[in-house]
């Protein structure tokens, strides 16, 4: 992850507009109007979630209305766990 002032963490294209809180975890990014619009997080964040939680089954239903941004395009919940099932995170362990 970078962050680069001015540019939208989510989208990584557009200028962001303002920084805000993710409502699901205690860090803040960077937004830009559409992100915003689309209700958009970074997808980092919201494979971090799932890991979080314990699996995509664990996270709160609402979170399942959130989009993220990857190859040019919003993706929706069920994108974002097939992505995580390809990809699983390095164990800490
Ligand atoms: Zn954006």
């Amino acid at each position: 992850m970078a962050f680069t002032q001015g540019i939208c963490d989510v989208c990584d294209r557009d200028r962001e507009i303002g920084v805000a809180s993710l409502p699901f975890a205690p860090m803040s990014v960077a937004f830009c109007r559409e992100c915003l619009t689309q209700r958009a997080y970074p997808l980092w964040s919201l494979l971090g979630l799932i890991d979080m939680c314990g699996g995509p089954d664990e996270v709160a239903a609402w979170v399942h209305d959130c989009k993220a941004f990857k190859a040019g395009v919003y993706i929706e919940w069920e994108a974002i766990v097939r992505l995580h099932q390809a990809e699983p995170p390095v164990s800490g362990n």
